[in-house]
């Protein structure tokens, strides 16, 4: 497995279905907030996402929230979802997601990150030493460094896609 390409490839975080999580033995979900579960300009969670949550709570899955937005942002939509969370995380570093672990009292094995971001999500999960889902941005930026970005985590998606023999 390559350092930086993801475990898991889903089209949205539903993909991250109780069924999935249950059979990967995963316990617990350390999540990114931003174009993973709603776009930045959704305060709040949907109704879909919202859902999510509560089928992922009676599973008796744990969730944390690990972003790197801040206060205002984090708080206000983990509002009525009562997850852990950190704001302001400093992804790729990988000091919260550890955290946010130990707080719910999982091991490695038990735990999958999800993001959207292969340079801070998936690096942070690797650098944690947990599995981690990749989705796609939900709303992505047109802005010079989010081109650039995409433009270098392509032969790392290709690749992940040769071996997982989908089409890119
Ligand atoms: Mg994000």
């Amino acid at each position: 497995m390559p350092f930086l390409a993801p475990n898991f490839y889903f089209e949205t975080y539903a993909g991250a279905s109780i069924d999935f999580l249950l059979e990967h033995g995963i316990k617990a979900l350390v999540l990114d907030i931003d174009n993973t579960l709603e776009p930045y300009e959704n305060a709040e969670p949907g109704v879909a996402v919202r859902a999510w949550f509560s089928a992922l709570k009676e599973a008796g899955i744990q969730a944390a929230f690990v972003s790197n937005n801040g206060k205002e942002r984090v708080e206000t939509f983990n509002k009525d979802l009562g997850n852990i969370a950190f704001y302001k995380a400093k992804k790729p570093f990988a000091a919260k997601v550890k955290r946010a672990m130990r707080e719910m009292g999982v091991s490695k094995a038990e735990t999958l990150f999800m993001g959207d971001q292969i340079f801070t999500d998936v690096l942070a999960a690797r650098l944690a030493g947990i599995r981690v889902a990749l989705v796609p941005p939900i709303k992505d930026k047109t802005d010079v460094l989010t081109r650039t970005k995409r433009l270098l985590e392509r032969p790392i998606m290709k690749r992940y896609f040769r071996r997982n023999k989908k089409d890119v």
